[in-house]
């Protein structure tokens, strides 16, 4: 499985698999759910009725890139760029 095309719409990932499937991914609970070393340790800290609160620049994306065949690195517009999206981890925050 790997994207086919990937769109940014509507405050939203959208991407379209190679097996005809899609997903669709706001931009918010992707960069919540950011899997790089950083933002793994901040959630850790923080208790479990934190809410993380976002800038709009860290809510947009500035470049996406395939990483290998295997995952998808996303550049937030504030300039956050360590986090690599699995191609798993995106079907399953997919709504
Ligand atoms: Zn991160």
């Amino acid at each position: 499985m790997s994207p086919k095309k990937l769109e940014i719409k509507n405050h939203k990932l959208h991407i379209k698999w190679n097996d005809n499937s899609s997903s669709e991914i706001g931009l918010k609970n992707l960069r919540i759910n950011c899997p790089c070393a950083h933002c793994g340790k901040d959630r850790e800290e923080q208790s479990e009725t934190y809410i993380p609160l976002f800038s709009d620049e860290q809510l947009e994306i500035s470049e996406i890139n395939l990483v290998g065949s295997y995952a998808v690195g996303i550049k937030w517009k504030d300039g956050h760029n360590t986090g690599i999206f699995e191609f798993n981890k995106l079907k399953k925050l997919s709504t």
